[in-house]
């Protein structure tokens, strides 16, 4: 029988008062609970799911995250079954603008959860699967669980993603908007070495390896058709044909009737000023759900797990001085971030011509101009030297 489902049963009773508790098995969760092992805090983490997720998905984590994974000695593991895109090329209508040189692992969600999962059990981490939190009481430290179970905890980190309860009950965030832009989504078995982005009017196509036989496709449309913020959401192949109407067909040919297609509402949640309240601390979607056009949301919960753990490490008698150090860390951090996403969001989907022809010429003609800031603002974050500065 696996390891979870025992405890899905063993700890329904256990007193968790001296544990930091984790809502949800995800990357920033995981994550943080690998970190706070390593350094023997007692932690827990409460799963709604009875797995980890297995959404066929690929995810692509630049420099910035993979300092985290290379932390928790995950990077060669993953990388030997995944890939790692050294090139990424850059197309607007079909015709090649420039290529940047890049150093990312590309690779499935599956493959990414299954080895922060494995690290936890392996440091001997508890996790209580069937676990869905839907009531919390910040005073008494208490959490309310589906199936009338009811733990207290010493601290609770909120890690339960874009959708999170925590945020919702601390009234945090209004209803989420619209973004203008939804997401096809699907992994095909093909063979590819870069990353490539296909930029046109109103859609941008973007597909990379995951391994050596698959790759990720991703087709992001600006369109008020408002699809479902949703990872089981599926579409049909004509619906995509239908939404990608004005791009080459040739750039997705390796797609037919037969592919399982899934779509995406992008939306949008205001950025909320603190990322803490009383006993509780946010991290990864639940603290700054962004959109997704730098890749960045699993990068953010990596560096929020690293930046947390070190912190409760460092003040571990002391969980509101980790709780201050952390949100004036990454406050700023996740503003920009933000910022850069969204921008990019609307840089990938221009149709006027002018402004289409300035974009290019600036990533062709004056390509460190185009890729500074991402370099030296993302990629080059390094949350070690964070910590160990931090006054
Ligand atoms: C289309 C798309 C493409 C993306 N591509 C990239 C990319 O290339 N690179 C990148 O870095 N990021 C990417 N992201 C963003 C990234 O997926 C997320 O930012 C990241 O997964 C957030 O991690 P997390 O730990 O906050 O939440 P998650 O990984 O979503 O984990 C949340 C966990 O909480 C659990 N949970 C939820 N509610 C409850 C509850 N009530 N009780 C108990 N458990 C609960 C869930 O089951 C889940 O296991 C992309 C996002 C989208 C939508």
């Amino acid at each position: 029988m696996p390891p979870f489902l025992l405890l899905v049963h063993n700890y329904n009773m256990q007193n968790y008062e001296n544990y930091i508790g984790i809502i949800g098995a995800g990357i920033s969760g995981l994550a943080l609970g690998c970190i706070l092992k390593k350094a023997d805090i007692p932690v827990v983490i409460f799963e709604k799911s009875t797995n980890i997720s297995e959404y066929g998905a690929g995810i692509s984590i630049s420099p910035n995250g993979a300092k985290i994974l290379k932390y928790l000695n995950l990077y060669d593991e993953i990388i030997s079954i995944s890939s790692n895109p050294k090139q990424a090329d850059f197309f607007s209508n079909n015709k090649k603008i420039n290529s940047f040189d890049v150093d990312v692992i590309t690779t499935s969600r599956q493959v990414l959860y299954k080895y922060l999962y494995e690290k936890y059990i392996s440091l001997d981490g508890q996790i209580l699967f069937d676990h869905q939190l839907y009531d919390v009481d910040f005073d008494k430290s208490e959490l309310k669980f589906t199936g009338d179970k009811t733990y207290q905890v010493r601290h609770i980190v909120a890690c339960d993603g874009i959708k999170s309860i925590c945020r919702k009950k601390l009234d945090f965030q209004k209803e989420p908007t619209y973004s203008g832009y939804s997401v096809w989504r699907a992994i095909v078995e093909k063979k590819q070495k870069n990353t490539q982005t296909f930029l046109g009017p109103n859609h941008h196509i973007v597909t990379y390896p995951i391994s050596n036989s698959k790759i990720s496709f991703v087709a992001a449309i600006k369109t008020p058709k408002k699809y479902k913020e949703s990872w089981k959401s599926s579409g049909t192949f004509e619906e995509l044909k239908n939404d990608l109407v004005f791009s080459n067909k040739d750039l997705y040919s390796f797609i037919n009737k037969e592919t399982s297609l899934f779509k995406w509402g992008v939306y949008i949640r205001p950025l909320i000023k603190n990322i803490k309240y009383k006993n509780l601390t946010l991290l990864g979607d639940a603290a700054h759900p962004i959109v997704p056009f730098i890749g960045q949301g699993g990068c953010l919960a990596l560096e929020d797990a690293y930046i947390f753990g070190h912190f409760l490490i460092k003040y571990n008698s002391d969980i509101n001085k980790a709780q201050n150090a952390y949100e004036a860390l990454r406050i700023k951090r996740i503003k920009t971030i933000t910022k850069m996403s969204l921008r990019q969001g609307h840089l990938n989907h221009i149709s006027n011509p002018v402004i289409v022809f300035l974009r290019n010429f600036v990533m062709k003609h004056l390509p460190s101009l185009a890729i500074r800031s991402i370099r030296k603002k993302i990629w080059n974050y390094d949350p070690e030297e964070e910590v160990r500065n931090f006054k």
